[in-house]
């Protein structure tokens, strides 16, 4: 599998580090101590043309691929996460329609993300229904030519700030009734519940959304009734590659910094990055970046070819946020009592990790598909 980046991609690559290095960066630790959604940040990602890569050219979009979604997450979360999220959230948001939804819905609904900045948002979890979403209990009931939506939707990204979400909700009450819908923000009924206070990834907007006889139209039915836990599941497939490739991205920042670092502090009248227990560490932490990068530009090459694998995309999430995780962690030891301080880039990077080995599915399921992708494999 060839993983080697056009020249096209490199130069999307040079355009999103130079948006994460002049917007990004110099505002990451304000909105991680404010909170605030970054939305003038947003506005000049969305300018520089890096929202919504995968929206298709017969829609006025540019009709990218993952590989070029992962290269713009890569970039920008090594300038923050937070901000970076918004970004993944709006195409996880989209993916169900991207991949189920009719042309005349790609049309109505995607459309008018290519003209201006908006935001979406993927509605699966439910405070009972985690990891274990076919246990989802949101109802879509029938009625006349549509449907009523009534149910919580919890820790939803984009949540309170979003254009479009789309929900699943279960018909009967079964895994087999589970149904996608598209509801556009401001539908009677649709509200925005608490906002989520977070270990890290501050810049993002993390909500309840709730509903409460929401009317759905037919026409915003993404897929066949019964149909939604295989949309949300091919769309996650999609997606953990670029999650992976956002968790890349914060562990590449937290190598380089601990590289500046390491080579600038003395103790014993050396740098510290010529103690051999430095060095020993520094080569880990360099191993497991570079086998991050592997594992997530072979998974967004094989969506891109159209041969989305769950072996190839779990692998790519569970590893890369482990990587995050720990390289992240040894930046802050390196760092020494000042990588436990605020004033210094490696604390953020270490609280914004964390979510990486948690959503869109955890570590330890994504352990559980690789191994069942194998053992199904075997016959
Ligand atoms: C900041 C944030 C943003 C999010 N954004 C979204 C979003 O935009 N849209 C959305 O729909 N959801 C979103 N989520 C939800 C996220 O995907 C879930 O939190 C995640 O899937 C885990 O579910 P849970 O939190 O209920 O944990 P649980 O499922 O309760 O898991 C608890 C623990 O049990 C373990 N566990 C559970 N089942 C198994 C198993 N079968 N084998 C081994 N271990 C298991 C888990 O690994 C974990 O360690 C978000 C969550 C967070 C925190």
């Amino acid at each position: 599998m060839d993983v080697h980046p056009t020249e096209d991609q490199e130069e999307l690559r040079r355009l999103a580090r130079r948006v994460a290095d002049q917007e990004i960066r110099p505002v990451a630790a304000a909105y991680d101590r404010s909170r605030e959604f970054p939305r003038p940040v947003l506005e000049r990602i969305h300018a520089a043309g890096l929202f919504d890569l995968q929206i298709p050219e017969r829609v006025g979009g540019s009709g990218l691929s993952s590989v070029e979604d992962c290269i713009v997450q890569e970039e920008l979360a090594a300038g923050c996460a937070g901000i970076a999220l918004t970004l993944l959230a709006n195409t996880l948001g989209m993916t169900p329609i991207l991949i189920a939804g009719g042309e005349e819905q790609k049309e109505r609904l995607l459309r008018p993300f290519t003209a201006a900045l908006r935001f979406a948002a993927f509605g699966l979890t439910e405070a009972e229904a985690g990891s274990d979403a076919r246990a989802l209990q949101a109802r879509a009931h029938r009625d006349g030519d549509g449907y009523v939506l009534e149910g919580r939707k919890r820790f939803i990204t984009n949540g309170g700030v979003a254009d479009l979400y789309t929900i699943f909700a279960t018909l009967d009450g079964t895994p087999e009734g589970i149904t996608c819908f598209a509801v556009e923000k401001g539908a009677p009924g649709l509200s925005v519940g608490r906002e989520e206070r977070k270990l890290g990834i501050r810049a993002s907007n993390t909500t309840e959304v709730v509903l409460e006889g929401v009317r759905v139209p037919i026409a915003d039915r993404i897929g066949q009734e019964g149909e939604g836990y295989r949309i949300a599941l091919r769309t996650l497939l999609r997606s953990r590659a670029t999650i992976g490739a956002a968790a890349l991205g914060i562990a590449r920042e937290a190598l380089s910094c601990a590289l500046d670092y390491a080579a600038r502090r003395e103790q014993f009248g050396q740098p510290i990055a010529t103690l051999g227990a430095i060095e020993q560490m520094l080569g880990e932490m360099a191993m497991r970046v570079e086998a991050a990068r592997l594992l997530v530009y072979q998974a967004a090459q094989r969506i891109a070819e159209g041969e989305a694998s769950p072996l190839y995309s779990s692998m790519a999430k569970a590893y890369a946020a482990d990587a995050a995780m720990f390289v992240a962690g040894e930046a802050v030891q390196i760092f020494g009592g000042y990588g436990y301080m605020e004033d210094y880039p490696v604390e953020k990077l270490y609280r914004d990790a964390k979510i990486y080995q948690i959503f869109e599915g955890t570590n330890q399921v994504q352990r559980m598909v690789i191994a069942r992708a194998l053992v199904k494999d075997r016959g």
